[in-house]
């Protein structure tokens, strides 16, 4: 069994665990502007690998 970290997207369903995109979780101040922005760029990244994009070859993505 994979340890799910940070989302997973499969067979047209994506699943963002929320816990580690919050500051707190690294033990640093709540920063709820930050938590949105990490929500937001997590989903366009899910979303890409529901609609069949993979990650890029040079890992810059
Ligand atoms: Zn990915």
């Amino acid at each position: 069994m994979a340890l799910l970290t940070f989302g997973l997207a499969r067979d047209q369903k994506a699943l963002i665990p929320l816990t580690r995109l919050r500051s707190e979780f690294y033990r640093l101040p709540e920063d709820a502007d930050l938590f949105k922005r990490r929500v937001l760029k997590k989903t366009v990244h899910e979303l890409g690998h529901v609609f069949g994009l993979d990650h890029c070859p040079d890992r810059t993505m």
